[in-house]
């Protein structure tokens, strides 16, 4: 049988309980998956415990019973952990960027805000739209975890942040102009947390740079062209992704 689709539950769930699921994950069961009563899907607690459940009900809220538990092989959870500050770009672009860093393993986002940033400044409503990508992009691309997005912080704050990480990333495309390949596999960690910093339209000023490198970020160079800032996040991360594994 083919693996079951995946959705993600909020709270601790047991097994034996029944979970209702509606909004859209509902509509995704009934409507394009087409699955009745019966039909089996997984589902994933906020604790990342997974269940094979088995569909009660099917309709505009979808009533499932949790049958089994599915064990987690630790091959699930991957060497290294990173985390993306991607400073928030104008209009849709946020999105791409959640979605396809979800979908490449980042664990955490944390908008940022910096000196040459010409984003509007993101509301709640923008936050919560972020966190409900991460959620699809998650469950698409078969994770059994949702990334965190946290509300945008100001750059300040973020330099804050670095101490917390074995090493941080910060894309520069004023860095000295050494190849990925020559840098990264000294100073990617086989294991532990990594931070991958991506800066805005406009990109860093020297100042932010030099803060950074005073924190001991690694300034890197992605290549000879400038990328858009999501183009960058999503190369950042992939090319990190192959030297860690
Ligand atoms: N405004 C700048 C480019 C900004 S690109 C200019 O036109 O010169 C947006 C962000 O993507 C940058 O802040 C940086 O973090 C990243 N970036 C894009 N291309 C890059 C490159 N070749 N090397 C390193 N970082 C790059």
């Amino acid at each position: 049988m083919s693996q079951p689709h995946r959705f993600f539950v909020e709270g601790e769930q047991q097994l034996g309980g029944t979970v209702s699921i509606g909004g859209a994950d509902a509509r995704k069961i009934v409507r394009v998956l087409r699955l009745r009563r019966g039909d089996t899907i997984e589902v994933v607690d906020s604790t990342t415990a997974r269940f094979t459940a088995a569909i009660e009900e099917a309709a505009e809220r979808v009533r499932v019973t949790l049958r089994e538990r599915v064990a987690t092989s630790p091959s699930d959870a991957p060497a290294l952990r990173i985390d993306v500050a991607q400073a928030v770009p104008k209009s849709a672009r946020m999105e791409f960027v959640v979605e396809k860093c979800t979908e490449l393993g980042a664990s955490a986002f944390l908008p940022f805000y910096c000196e040459r940033s010409v984003a509007r400044r993101a509301g709640s409503e923008k936050v919560e739209r972020w966190r409900r990508l991460a959620r699809t992009a998650a469950a698409q691309s078969g994770r059994s975890d949702v990334p965190s997005v946290s509300a945008p912080i100001a750059f300040d704050e973020l330099l804050e942040r670095f101490a917390q990480y074995r090493a941080v990333f910060f894309a520069w495309e004023m860095a000295p102009r050494v190849a990925l390949r020559e840098r990264l596999p000294a100073i990617v960690p086989r294991a532990g947390k990594a931070l991958a910093v991506v800066g805005p339209e406009g990109g860093f000023t020297h100042d932010e740079a030099a803060a950074a490198t005073e924190r001991g970020a690694e300034v890197l160079w992605l290549g000879p062209r400038i990328l858009r800032t999501d183009t960058a996040a999503m190369v950042l991360l992939a090319v990190i992704g192959a030297f860690a594994s």
